[in-house]
Formats: structure tokens, sequence, C-alpha cells
């Protein structure tokens, strides 16, 4: 077993720092950006990994285990590290009585108060990384909590070069109030890296959220098509996927629609996957 799959093994603990609504008190989504610190000094998550909550398991079951994004570029401090996710509550309908039951994992991770400790796993995953290229294209499609990690791709990438000579496209997608995310009133960060001439957002929301109609990611896509194809086919851009995988279909028809066939686009993906440009984190 090398090192790295041995520390995917390792039960370690984090104290939670803060936990902060990114939702709006009146929507009803909730979604939190929590902070955590932990002490061991070979642990460095990175943007794209995951690491593995062990919360306090049912039905006889030690854990209940379940994967979350690293939301943040990790931040050395206090002879460790701080790393934050960013967890919306869940909850579902049971199929057979009909009752609404909380989420496990999700839920006791949104009540946990500062000074809680958490087990966990991991990182898990292969993390994002930057082009080499300064002129490479950057698309980033992220659905849910998954722009969670683009907010600080983009951060780390305006922080650390000043600018960026190519261009920075994000397109992310929510039903309703997760498209506030980072955005909303409260929390204007997104804000603050976007006023960067190489850098354009695309939001895309469902018309409908209330009869659960689908999010428009396609539609904001094929609206800005022969910018993306135009960006897909550069040798060098790079492209990341992250969010819940229930998107991608739709997601893939939009691109093979800027593309112009299915074939031009999966020669396209194909390349960038063997090139070593494509990342994806979809659950
Ligand atoms: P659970 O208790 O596990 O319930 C989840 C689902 O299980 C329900 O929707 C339902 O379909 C089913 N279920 C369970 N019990 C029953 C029952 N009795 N009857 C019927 N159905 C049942 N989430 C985030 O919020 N942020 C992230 O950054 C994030 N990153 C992820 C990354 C990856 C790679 C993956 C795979 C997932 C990620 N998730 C993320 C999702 C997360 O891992 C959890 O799946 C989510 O939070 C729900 O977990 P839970 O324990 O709260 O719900």
């Amino acid at each position: 077993m090398s090192g790295d799959e041995a520390s995917i093994h390792l039960i370690r603990r984090a104290t939670l720092v803060r936990s902060d609504r990114l939702t709006p008190e009146q929507m009803p989504e909730e979604v939190r950006h929590l902070v955590f610190h932990c002490g061991d000094a070979d642990f460095a998550p990175r943007l794209g990994q995951c690491i593995r909550i062990l919360a306090p398991g049912q039905f006889g079951n030690v854990h209940h285990a379940r994967l979350y994004l690293v939301a943040d570029a990790p931040v050395e401090r206090d002879e460790g590290v701080e790393f934050s996710l960013c967890v919306k509550r869940h909850d579902y309908i049971d199929e057979f009585n009909g009752e609404r039951y909380p989420g496990v994992a999700s839920n006791y991770l949104c009540d946990l108060k500062p000074g809680a400790t958490v087990e966990f796993q991991g990182p898990v995953g292969y993390p994002f990384a930057l082009p080499v290229d300064r002129k490479a294209g950057i698309l980033m499609i992220g659905m849910g909590t998954g722009i969670a990690p683009f907010r600080a791709l983009i951060r780390t990438l305006y922080e650390l070069y000043g600018s960026w000579e190519g261009k920075v496209r994000l397109f992310y997608g929510a039903k309703t109030g997760l498209d506030m995310l980072y955005m909303n009133d409260e929390n204007k960060d997104l804000a603050q890296y976007v006023h960067q001439p190489t850098f354009k957002a695309f939001k895309a929301v469902s018309p409908r959220p209330a009869l659960d109609a689908p999010i428009e990611l396609d539609r904001a896509i094929a609206q800005n098509a022969a910018e993306v194809w135009e960006m897909l086919q550069q040798p060098e851009t790079h492209l990341y996927l992250a969010g819940v995988d229930r998107l991608w279909p739709q997601v893939e028809k939009a691109l093979v629609a800027a593309a112009g066939s299915a074939a031009r686009w999966q020669a396209v993906r194909d390349q960038i996957k063997a090139s070593g440009r494509w990342y994806e984190v979809l659950y």
C-alpha cells in the first residue's frame, strides 16, 4: 500500500472553527460554509479533492460516511491546516411512507457548533491543476455545491498571478437559492475576484424552481456556444466539471450542439482527456 493509500484509511479529527449560512434565511435551501482545523502535519488536501466525513452511524453502524469537496485552498494555521467544506442540508422523501427524512451526514454537519470535533478520512481523488501556460483557457462548469472549488480556483489564480492572459469562463447552475452561493447580499466574495478582463461568469437557474424544472445550464452554454467551442479546441484549455452528475447529460448535449456534432465533440473530449486537461468531480 502506498503512503497515499494508507492515509486514505487513517481516521483523522478536525475541529469546527466556524459555520456560516451562505443561502439567505428566506430561501428554503440551506447551504453552509464550514471551516475546520486539523492538527495533523501530514494532512494536505487540495482543491478538487474530497474528504470522507464519518458522521455517527445509525442502525448499529459505527459510521455514516459521505464525501464532501474541499471548498477552499487550505491554509496553514495554528500548527495545522484550516480547510473548508460547502454543505447543502439534504433531506429526502421515503418512497414507502411519503415522509420527509433528514440526510444523516449533511444534517450532522450543518448542525455542528464551533468547537465540535468531526472524524474523517482522506483526502481522496485527484486535485485540480492549473495550466502552466498563462495564455491557456480555463473552462469551469459547476452545479450546486460544485461551484465551491471553482470559487477557490478563481481566487487562487488571480491572487497567485495577479492576472491571467487566457480566457477564464465559469458556467454555474442551481435550482434556486444555490445560484446565489457566495454571491448573495451577505456574501459577495466571488465578486471580489471577477473584476478581471479575462474573467466571465454565466449563471443558469431553473425557470420554474417550484415545479422542479431543470436548470438551464444548457441554455447558458448554447448562448455562448461559439466561444465555448473555440476554447475547447485550443490545445491548452483545461476543463473543470464539478457538482451533481444528473445535470451532466444536459451539459454534454449542449457541448455536442456547440461542437456541431457528437463526433466532433467526442474527438475534442478524448483529446482533452488524453492530454490530462480534464478534471471532474461529479456526484
Ligand atoms: P443520506 O442520509 O445518505 O441520504 C441520501 C440519500 O439516500 C437520499 O436522497 C435517498 O435517496 C437515500 N436514502 C437514504 N435512506 C433512505 C430511506 N430510508 N428511504 C429512501 N431513501 C433513502 N454534498 C455537498 O453538500 N457538498 C459537497 O461538496 C459534496 N461533494 C461530494 C463529492 C462527491 C465525490 C460525492 C460522491 C458526493 C458529494 N456530496 C456533496 C454529496 C454528499 O456526499 C452526500 O451524499 C449528501 O450530503 C447527502 O448525504 P446525507 O448523509 O445527508 O444523506
